[in-house]
């Protein structure tokens, strides 16, 4: 039996290795650096703590671990402490007595492994003590958690890890092993660069959480949808609503409450202690849903959680992943769902647009809103287009929305033009741009005070999509907002507010001329979560 079968064993209780597992920590036990591409809840942890401990074993002293995230250390190493292995943490939350302590027990050899946090890494105090450890050859390795934070791609970029590539200056031969669940190719390409890990060996597990089913559905009445989705489908179970801002989950944590469901708040606005007891009672006491930003989630591993919502869309397909894979750990069905509209898209091109970055920075985060919104628009499974997007091939699911009940798609192209044409002439007409709203009322050939103040009743395209449903000319406008066929220009007022107007792009000339076919999905009438659910 191999060394590092037996710690398996014997200190984790495991009867075997999982996907790449054993391929790792071969590769690190045997001084090797890596590059561990591996889902939330594939099982990383391991991947650094076996090897850690068979190297100790060996006499190579203790391994660092660097992670971004107090509460997961404290769980880490609790945990192990249960297994019986000597672990510690250095982070803030350390009083001068403790670190001290900590800092002695690893001059003389009583620890395994240190977890650490980036800024502590990066101290004078603390590199002292690594040279030190160093000079005896007693470094085992360097375990790099959450590695994506070192890329401003990853969607929590941390400047500390950037400092990171000092492990590869000042100790060299000493094995380091990057890990994360973050994996589209420019992420990656950026954690090898920053890192300098151009000689580790790759290790990526499939992204597929098969238990998880994909559903999208077009945002209404959010509130009442999320209401419903729970109570039919997840009554009495664990969940996470994740909300763009911190209003929204005060609000929507407080409806929930109201109807009776067991929700409490999380976002950083709220006092530490607060936060604490909620987590604490999301983890503890069954059937918790947690309303959260995106402050709620990182290291949280709870195994029965049964579905994550999204009311708000997330920025990316990265945090899509990532906030919904926090759903059945366990491998037990659970549901991932999100309800999204045009405001998302209109939102989150502003918060593109409005941000003080670059241009070319800019135009990355355009792309990979771009790549969510095909996600959220997809006719097709959207399993097969979740993993293309992480350099993964597949083939239709059967466990999401799309594969379960195909939509039915129509012609839009026509339904496209006229919207497209009444921008047109509405800018004409009036040299000034208008929003969504007004243009429906035009199309459907309402008219209201506004159309006719303007004189819009006069238009040829007046009332043209008058054959259409409110819903249906909103489902084309979405779509083409979301394929850059409809830009947004902001207007400034001068009471100082500012809105959006629809405008024309290069993208709409195509559309307009009918050279481009717009085939839009049909919306269903009864929401996908109403049928009966499966559950093996
Ligand atoms: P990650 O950090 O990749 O999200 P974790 O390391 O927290 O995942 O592991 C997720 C869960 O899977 C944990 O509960 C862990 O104990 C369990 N696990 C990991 N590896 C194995 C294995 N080889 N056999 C059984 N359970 C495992
Ligand atoms: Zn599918």
């Amino acid at each position: 039996m191999s060394a590092a079968y037996s710690i398996l064993k014997e200190v984790f209780g495991y009867e075997a290795f999982r996907g790449p597992q054993e391929a790792i920590v071969d590769h690190v036990i045997g001084g090797g650096d890596a590059l561990v591409l591996m889902p939330t809840g594939g099982g990383k942890s391991l991947c650094y703590q076996v090897p850690a401990i068979v190297r100790q074993q060996q006499g190579r002293g203790v391994a660092i671990v660097v992670s971004p995230l107090i509460a997961l250390m404290h769980d880490q190493v609790g945990a192990l402490h249960e297994a019986g292995v000597d672990a510690a943490f250095l982070n803030s939350s350390l009083g001068y007595d403790e670190a001290q302590d900590v800092e002695l027990r690893l001059q003389t050899g009583g620890i395994t492994l240190l977890y650490a946090a980036p800024e502590r890494l990066n101290t004078p105090r603390f590199l002292g003590l690594l040279d030190d450890l160093y000079a005896q050859g007693k470094l085992s390795l360097f375990a790099i958690d959450e590695a994506h934070c070192v890329s401003q791609w990853g969607h929590d970029f941390r400047p500390e890890y950037r400092a990171l590539t000092v492990l590869h200056q000042r100790f060299p031969g000493v094995p380091r092993i990057a890990l994360t669940a973050t994996a589209d190719a420019l992420t990656r390409e950026d954690i090898v660069e920053r890192l300098q890990l151009q000689e580790a060996r790759l290790f990526i597990s499939s992204f597929d959480r098969p238990n998880i089913r994909y559903r999208i559905e077009e945002k209404k009445d959010v509130t009442t949808q999320l209401l419903r989705f729970i109570e039919r489908e997840h009554a009495g179970e664990a969940g996470v609503v994740y909300c763009q801002s911190r209003k929204r989950v005060d609000e929507l944590a407080a409806t929930l409450a109201g109807a009776g469901i067991n929700a409490l708040p999380y976002h950083a606005g709220l006092d530490g202690a607060v936060r604490k007891k909620h987590q604490d009672r999301f983890l503890r006491e069954e059937g918790i849903v947690m309303v959260a930003t995106i402050a709620f989630g990182m290291g949280i591993d709870k195994p029965d959680v049964r579905f994550v919502a999204h009311v708000d869309m997330p920025k990316n397909i990265e945090g899509y992943y990532q906030e919904t894979g926090r759903a059945g750990r366990d491998g037990l069905p659970a549901d991932a769902w999100m309800a999204y509209g045009l405001a998302d898209v209109v939102n989150q091109r502003r918060m593109i647009d409005e941000s003080p970055a670059g241009e070319e920075f800019k135009a990355g985060l355009r792309g990979k809103l771009d790549a969510l919104l095909a996600l959220a628009e997809a006719t097709d499974c959207r399993r097969v287009r979740l993993l293309a997007y992480f350099g993964e091939a597949s083939t239709p699911c059967g466990n999401c929305d799309n594969c379960l009940t195909p939509p039915a798609v129509w012609d839009a192209t026509d339904a496209a033009r006229k919207l497209l044409s009444t921008i047109y002439r509405v800018q004409q007409a009036s040299h000034i741009g208008f929003g969504a709203g007004h243009l429906m009322d035009v199309l459907r050939g309402k008219p209201t005070d506004k159309v006719t103040q303007f004189g819009h009743d006069k238009l040829s395209t007046f009332g043209l999509g008058a054959d259409l449903s409110e819903q249906q000319l909103r489902g084309v406008l979405r779509q083409l907002v979301a394929t850059g066929a409809v830009g947004l220009q902001k207007v400034q007022m001068d009471n100082g507010h500012s809105f959006d107007t629809l405008a024309l792009t290069d993208a709409s000339r195509s559309v307009l001329r009918g050279e481009v076919p717009v085939r839009l999905r049909e919306t269903v009438a009864a929401a996908p979560g109403e049928r009966k659910r499966r559950r093996s």
